[in-house]
């Protein structure tokens, strides 16, 4: 029998966490004949509900499942890794400055980078979910320098979905018929969802759509939605990011030829290098790779540059920090 991937998954009491293991458990993570070792990373005062979610794994009897284990020492929990997500963060907390919120990821991201580094398998793939992802995934890989910095990912994936669907229900089209989207920058409310790329029955998306409802409904949106499920919900959206988890980790191991990921840059269209940060990519031999060759017009481009301006601001301010 082949040997159990370890997956760790750090918050796996909180609300992400408890949609995100039953599918990674009955095999949406990886394929259908690949079995899985959970891993599950808590605070201390969360390992308890931790156990609970554990016993309902148990009662799944789920064929591809080989063991779980649950810790709240992250050395243990990354031991032996082959994948790693990131759940757990602090979030952010009415009349908490940036600089506290940025201070307080650091304390759990730069921890979890080196245990990365110092107990994960070598083939270790790491996709952070936690706000705020891209930074927060900057900083784990520089305290992870044994490990070949393209592991260290952040998650647009849940950004490019929404995309997707808000444009399927603009034309009236079924999702499949979109092809080529791409979220642009930051996981936050400056992230660019682009639309001259995209293709719908082989034709430019934007070109297929007025340009006041591209420019002022299509991209506030996008990057709005989370707010928008918050206030219908009561709670925020929990098993569309499991969901958009699940499909950046699958395409990732088992290639794609166009999505959207925030990966480290290459300086590809003007990204500073090094800033983890969202482009059009394809995965090819288990590696991701950004889409080259792609005409910027003047609309993106300002669009493309703000967000990566507030990459490099976090950047910057998690150096001062002394966070990275
Ligand atoms: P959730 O499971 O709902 O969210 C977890 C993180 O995912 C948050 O940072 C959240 O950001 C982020 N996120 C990213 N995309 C989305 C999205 N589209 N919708 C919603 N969230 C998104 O949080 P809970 O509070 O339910 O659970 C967090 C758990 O993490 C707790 O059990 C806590 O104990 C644990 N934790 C574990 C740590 C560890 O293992 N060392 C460290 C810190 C916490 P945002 O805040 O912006 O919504």
């Amino acid at each position: 029998a082949q040997t159990p991937v370890k997956v760790t998954v750090t918050g796996a009491a909180g609300q992400i966490g408890y949609a995100l293991l039953f599918r990674i458990a009955s095999g949406q993570l990886l394929g259908a004949d690949v079995p899985v070792k959970l891993s599950l990373l808590e605070v201390p005062q969360a390992v308890k509900a931790a156990e609970g979610t554990a016993m309902e794994l148990d009662d799944c009897a789920f064929p591809l499942l080989s063991g779980i284990e649950i810790t709240d020492d992250p050395n243990v929990a990354f031991a032996g890794a082959n994948v790693a997500l990131l759940v757990g963060a602090m979030p952010r907390k009415a009349g908490m400055e940036r600089g506290d919120l940025l201070e307080a990821n650091g304390g759990i991201f730069g921890p979890q980078g080196k245990a990365i580094n110092d107990n994960a398998a070598d083939d270790i793939r790491v996709l952070v979910v936690g706000n705020p992802a891209n930074t927060n995934a900057l900083i784990a890989q520089q305290h992870a320098p044994d490990v070949p910095a393209e592991r260290f990912t952040a998650m647009t994936r849940l950004d490019h979905n929404r995309a997707l669907s808000q444009l399927a229900a603009k034309l009236q089209v079924p999702v499949t018929e979109i092809k080529k989207m791409t979220i642009w920058g930051n996981h936050s409310a400056t992230q660019y969802p682009d639309l001259f790329h995209a293709e719908v029955g082989g034709k430019i998306a934007a070109e297929q759509v007025d340009e006041a409802w591209l420019r002022d409904t299509f991209i506030p949106t996008v990057a709005k939605r989370g707010a928008a499920i918050i206030e219908a919900r009561g709670a925020s959206s929990a098993a569309s990011a499991a969901n958009a988890a699940i499909d950046h980790v699958f395409d990732w191991v088992n290639g794609t030829e166009w999505t959207s990921a925030a990966i480290p840059s290459d300086g590809s269209y003007g990204v500073p290098e090094g800033l983890i940060s969202s482009f059009p990519v394809a995965s090819r031999g288990g590696r991701w790779e950004i889409i080259q060759g792609l005409e910027i017009d003047a609309f993106s481009r300002e669009r493309i540059d703000a967000s990566v301006r507030e990459l490099v601001e976090e950047r910057d301010a998690v150096r001062a920090l002394g966070l990275i």
